[in-house]
């Protein structure tokens, strides 16, 4: 942290700068010129507020040069974090696709979807049961039996699971979902996040909120690595911009900036990102491209009566070719 002062700050306003910053356990140094005296700040800052330092009178401005977030930062801890998930290892090289139905209908629908995309080489099987929906009118998922169906597609397939959490009051059906997905939604619901982050080890799959800054994405989940999960996977699903013609808008650029700043694995949502079940697959083989460390794409048996996100969905067929391409995309990168 750099601090400049004011001009004619007086030796005594330096002093009680310096005690000030001390009791914090940061180490200034001052260096006093014609025009300007600036304040160098060594330590560790991420308990401190620049705010705090930059409302005292003697100040003119504060630069922060260390970021706020620590367990998430490459720089306290370089190597790449690699996942496991029920044998899935997905980050530092492994790549993994997880897909399956926005929410989960029924018991011949979510086996139906998960034989399929198994079949073409998703490692892991999404489908939601807790569902944020915009309306309260349209379905909200099918709750804890969304789950229980779940797991008997698991137990069908042996694909490890991935479902959205809510509201931690659910947490005792998660028991059987191998990847706790916190939606874009509840980016910032740190009361959810520490819950959670308290509550298990098992990774999750935290999901960029839609007008979430990547500072405010790694804050979320330093929430849950200091409260005791070390196995977060970020994801971009796209943002809200001034632009319509796509459900989000999908900055692909944000996979090797997020590598730079953090050791945790990236994953890309093609389906949301676009909300158009064409262009999942360009985007997807766009992505794998870029270095994403795994995919979470929507895919529907029959998209049309889907009783939710069917727009977006890929059928198994579409699924399939983009599989293929993925491949093909990744042996040449
Ligand atoms: C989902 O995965 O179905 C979902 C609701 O995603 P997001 O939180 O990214 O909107
Ligand atoms: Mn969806």
């Amino acid at each position: 942290m750099i601090i400049t002062l004011k001009k004619g700050v007086s030796d005594e306003q330096i002093e009680g700068l310096k005690l000030l910053l001390r009791s914090k356990s940061i180490e200034p140094t001052v260096s006093r010129g014609a025009v300007e005296t600036i304040v160098g700040c060594v330590g560790d800052i991420t308990h401190l507020d620049p705010g705090l330092i930059e409302a005292l009178d003697m100040v003119e401005t504060v630069q922060r040069i260390q970021e706020p977030y620590k367990a998430a930062n490459r720089k306290f801890h370089p190597d790449d974090t690699v996942i496991d998930c029920a044998g899935v290892k997905i980050g530092g090289g492994h790549f993994a696709v997880a897909a399956g139905p926005c929410s989960v209908e029924s018991e011949e629908q979510i086996v139906a979807v998960a034989k399929a995309v198994k079949a073409s080489g998703a490692k892991l099987l999404r489908g939601g049961a807790f569902k944020p929906r915009t309306s309260p009118y349209a379905f909200q998922g099918l709750g804890a039996e969304g789950i229980r169906l779940l797991s008997i597609a698991k137990k069908e397939t042996g694909l490890p699971v991935v479902s959205e959490l809510m509201d931690f009051k659910d947490i005792e059906c998660f028991n059987d979902v191998d990847m706790i997905q916190i939606g874009a939604r509840n980016m910032q619901n740190f009361n959810l996040l520490k819950e959670v982050g308290a509550y298990t080890k098992k990774p999750i799959l935290l999901k960029r909120g839609m007008s979430a800054t990547l500072q405010e994405l790694l804050m979320s989940a330093e929430y849950i690595l200091a409260s005791g999960n070390p196995n977060v996977i970020l994801c971009e699903r796209g943002i809200r911009t001034f632009e319509t013609a796509l459900r989000n808008t999908l900055d692909l650029g944000v996979v090797t900036y997020l590598h730079k700043l953090s050791h945790l694995p990236v994953m890309v949502d093609p389906s949301h990102a676009t909300g158009h079940a064409y262009m999942v697959d360009s985007v997807s083989v766009a992505a794998a491209a870029i270095g994403a460390d795994g995919l979470i794409i929507e895919v529907h048996n029959d998209p049309p009566r889907a009783r939710c996100d069917g727009a977006q969905s890929q059928t198994p067929a579409m699924f399939d070719a983009t599989m293929a391409r993925i491949s093909r995309i990744r042996e040449v990168v």
